[in-house]
């Protein structure tokens, strides 16, 4: 017969109790009488459809168990886990200057190996301090845009503190635009000479530039430094200025390491990484290789285009 352990707190934030075998429940709304309330297996919901009540005497805090038994085995892990990211969520809220990163090295700091093996990935937790923010701050309702038409610019960030407007130009004149296509032309492809046809050898020519053979050769190839660019990004913010000492920057080696420990822990029962690092980009190596089949050169550059998320009309 089990005992009452302790009362925890759900993910959610909700009251819950751990009984001394290691089962969680949480609290059902009808059932109560004057002496006891009543609580059901926190894995009540499908699939599991765990059916089992316990009755807890509000004099004494003992535990009467109702007549139906658990359908599956205790999950030690839960109590560990909701701690973590419920510690999480609170950091995120108390402290919306803090680096995402910091907030999670800093909460898993003392979580031990098999704590870290049962935790979300590290997208997901860097969701779980979004998401804790947005609510916090009220901007949850501009997160649903899905495409740029539908995103409209809250005003508070349309409008500098004094109320003055600040974003001039938020649209689609071509006017405007000219000057990034410009810049592009110039930096890329070479401006092309008043008196002849030959474009001048811009900065960044386009064999430097240019993935097309590589992408041919192996399409889920990096084509860009991005993932060591946020690695970097996320280090400094660690550092917290440009010449750490030495003592800061072995601090921020250690923290770095909690997280590297983090990912060592999970691919150990053979947990990877994030879905975002395993893309596959074979329709972007069939665009590359019918290259010389597209009517023009422009057809071929809208259905590179089109493949990154761009539909040019
Ligand atoms: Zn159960």
């Amino acid at each position: 017969m089990p005992t009452f352990s302790k009362f925890i707190t759900s993910q959610r934030g909700a009251q819950q109790i751990l009984d001394s075998d290691g089962y969680i429940y949480s609290r059902k709304k009808s059932g109560d009488t004057a002496l006891t309330s009543t609580w059901r297996c926190a894995k009540y919901n499908p699939p599991t459809k765990c059916k089992c009540h316990i009755y807890l005497a509000l004099a004494d805090n003992s535990l009467t168990l109702g007549t139906q038994p658990h359908n599956h085995s205790a999950d030690g892990s839960v109590p560990a886990r909701q701690e973590v990211l419920l510690s999480l969520k609170r950091k995120a809220a108390d402290q919306p200057l803090s680096a995402t990163q910091n907030l999670i090295s800093e909460t898993l700091a003392d979580t031990a190996a098999e704590v870290n093996q049962t935790l979300p990935n590290l997208e997901s937790l860097a969701r779980v301090v979004q998401r804790s923010r947005a609510s916090s701050s009220g901007s949850a309702q501009h997160a649903e845009a899905t495409t740029s038409e539908d995103f409209i610019l809250p005003s508070t960030c349309t409008s500098t503190r004094r109320d003055e407007p600040f974003v001039l130009y938020d649209g689609k004149t071509d006017r405007e635009l000219m000057v990034v296509v410009n810049y592009f032309e110039k930096t890329y492809l070479g401006s092309v000479t008043v008196d002849s046809e030959v474009r001048v050898t811009p900065a960044f020519p386009s064999d430097f530039w240019n993935h097309f053979d590589r992408v041919l050769e192996d399409p889920d190839f990096p084509r860009t430094s991005n993932m060591v660019e946020g690695f970097h990004r996320g280090f400094k913010t660690r550092v917290n200025r440009p010449k750490p000492s030495v003592q800061e920057y072995v601090r921020a080696v250690k923290e770095e390491q909690v997280m590297t420990d983090f990912h060592l822990d999970r691919l150990s029962v053979g947990k990877t990484p994030s879905k975002r690092r395993r893309t596959c980009h074979t329709h972007l190596h069939d665009i590359c290789s019918f290259y010389s089949t597209y009517p023009s050169k422009i057809d071929y550059v809208f259905a590179v285009a089109k493949y990154f998320g761009n539909d040019i009309e």
